[in-house]
């Protein structure tokens, strides 16, 4: 799957509409500290299904909502609209996901509405998702680098998606 474009409107510090376009190849996002680059992953992840408010630095999940500064009043919703194209099918799609200030959010898959569950099948295989090792947050490296051995090992098997196997296999030794 190939994302040709990202889209947020009242995203964080996304107040107005701004669209990112994702060229084949790299893309490379520069400015100064606090201008909003972590926010645009973070607006990936969301778009892609992620629900612990925690791994997007906020409480709750409204916190994902612009907030207001000195000169600009707050608002009630986000949105952030995922434009794709599946390998080897130039059929384009776009996942919508839209939050509203204190009920919740909603999907939307080429202007249809959708469950979280149909997104995350969407994305489900291994690089793209929420949750893929393909998406690596500022300071996780040096979390990898500063982790215990065994705490390491974790994360490996996360990555590599294996460690829904000890849950099976501590199942069996139960029985
Ligand atoms: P660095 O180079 O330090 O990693 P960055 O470019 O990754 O910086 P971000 O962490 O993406 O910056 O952006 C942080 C900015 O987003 C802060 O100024 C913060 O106030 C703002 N921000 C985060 N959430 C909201 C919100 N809900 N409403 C308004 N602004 C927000
Ligand atoms: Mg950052």
């Amino acid at each position: 799957m190939q994302i040709k474009r990202l889209r947020l409107t009242g995203f964080k510090s996304f107040v107005d509409p701004a669209d990112l376009a994702i060229a084949p190849g790299l893309t490379g996002v520069v400015g100064p500290n606090g201008c909003g680059k972590s926010n645009l992953l973070e607006a990936l992840r969301w778009a892609m299904g992620e629900n612990s408010a925690k791994s997007l630095r906020g409480a709750g999940m409204d916190d994902v909502i612009f907030a207001g500064t000195a000169t600009r009043p707050s608002r009630d919703f986000a949105e952030v609209s995922i434009l794709a194209e599946a390998a080897g099918d130039d059929e384009e799609i776009e996942v919508v996901r839209r939050i509203e200030r204190g009920t919740g959010s909603a999907y939307r898959i080429n202007g249809r509405d959708v469950r979280a569950r149909d997104v995350g099948l969407l994305f489900a295989d291994a690089a793209t998702g929420a949750h893929s090792p393909a998406l690596v947050s500022q300071g996780r490296i040096g979390a990898v680098i500063a982790a215990k051995p065994a705490d390491r090992r974790t994360m490996l098997e996360e990555a590599a998606g294996i460690s829904g196997l000890h849950v099976r296999r501590k199942d069996a030794e139960q029985r």
